[in-house]
């Protein structure tokens, strides 16, 4: 039997290798699921795990430490490829969980499939984009999910015999989920989330998120805020916590994914800087204004249905009034979901089940011997 390891740390990771790691499993494949917990908030992790039946075989503590915390895993990583081995490691995406695991599996020669392959934000400062270009430098399998993705890979010199454009599995688990489609005239209000670093760490950002999470619900109607962790505690912390609740302002802790699903396919529009929910939101046909001033996911913003605006009040507003008109509304709701088409997993496993796949795996030094240098 092939072994698989399948390590994950975080909410998004758990909600889009489910279909992935039931595909594997129901094909054959002996998968080890670890849970690193990179999240380790129930309501991030332990909920999600539950909801979307999965069932690590191993579930670590780290320490508080955010230091401490990447080297616990670095380690721990280590332990585990070295002591159980697996023929694959399957990553996703781009938390601290993806490059160091793949570190861990290059030194002990354990091959890396990578899964949301290929996404760029070009941000030189973010750790996330570092993230996924370990990946993509440790992976002798890019599982890109789409064309776009494919194309930026190429152009960093990745060998496109190594690519396979599959999709994103978020799709699959929004299919498998079933959340009604709402239709145009039935949506009202909008879905809010912040929680990078970037915009909830900093005082004026975050001020500036609470005043625009007034402006939105005057224009656009209640504002449903399940707020991260994170961004609750800079609130907290702020003494803004107060000043954000308020009338059309529906405050929660972070909600399950169905739930979060159902929140977004019944919205006007989405106001985020989070990544799954430009996906999602596409996925339901709802516009997205996008909290960040640049996205790995280029594909809603040049169909027109997401729109990058920074924490910047002024600018999320206009975005607000545009995306909500019936000109947008309907563009969104006509626009094909550009992040996949459900049927990922089953690419995956299909890809992992042929000889072919296991050829370009494999790791092998070269010998340049007597021979020119590649070009
Ligand atoms: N999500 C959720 N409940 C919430 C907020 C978010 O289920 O209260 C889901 C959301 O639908 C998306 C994922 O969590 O699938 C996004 O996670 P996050 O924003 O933490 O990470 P990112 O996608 O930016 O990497």
């Amino acid at each position: 039997m092939t072994a698989v390891l399948v390590p994950l740390g975080t909410r998004p990771e758990i909600i889009k290798l489910a279909p992935v790691v039931r595909e594997l499993t129901a094909t054959g494949f002996a998968v080890r699921l670890l849970a690193t917990g990179q999240h380790g908030d129930a309501a991030m992790s332990a909920a999600f795990f539950d909801e979307l039946n999965m069932h690590p075989d191993e579930t670590w503590v780290l320490p508080a430490d955010p230091h401490a915390r990447v080297a616990a895993i670095l380690e721990g990583a280590e332990h585990e490829l070295a002591t159980n081995r697996p023929d694959l490691v399957l990553v996703l995406g781009d938390t601290n969980t993806v490059p160091l695991f793949c570190l861990a599996a290059r030194r002990n020669r354990v091959p890396v499939a990578h899964l949301e392959a290929g996404l760029r934000s070009f941000n030189a400062t973010s750790m996330e984009e570092v993230n996924r270009k370990v990946a993509a430098a440790c992976a002798s399998l890019h599982l890109a999910p789409t064309d776009l993705a494919a194309q930026f890979l190429a152009e960093e010199g990745i060998d496109p015999a190594h690519v396979r454009v599959v999709g994103n599995p978020v799709i699959d688990v929004l299919r498998q989920l079933g959340v009604r489609r709402v239709g145009l005239g039935e949506r009202s209000g909008a879905v809010l989330t912040a929680h990078r670093a970037t915009n909830v760490d900093d005082p004026t950002r975050l001020a500036a998120l609470v005043e625009l999470v007034h402006r939105i619900a005057d224009e656009a109607g209640t504002v449903t805020f399940p707020v991260h962790p994170r961004t609750r505690r800079r609130l907290e912390e702020g003494r803004l916590l107060g000043a954000l609740a308020g009338d059309g302002v529906l405050l929660s802790e972070p909600v399950g994914y169905r739930a979060m699903s159902e929140l977004v396919a019944a919205s006007r529009v989405v106001v985020t800087d989070s990544g799954g929910l430009q996906e999602e939101a596409s996925f339901f046909g709802v516009p997205v204004v996008v909290l960040r001033r640049s996205t790995p996911r280029w594909e809603g913003v040049r169909a027109g249905t997401s729109r990058l605006v920074g924490m910047d009040v002024a600018l999320a507003m206009a975005a607000v009034r545009d995306l909500i008109s019936p000109a947008a509304q309907q563009l969104a709701d006509s626009t094909r979901c550009p992040y996949g088409d459900g049927h990922t997993a089953e690419r995956v496993a299909e890809l992992l089940g042929e000889r072919a796949t296991w050829d370009l795996l494999r790791l092998d030094e070269p010998d340049f011997v007597g021979r020119e240098p590649p070009a």
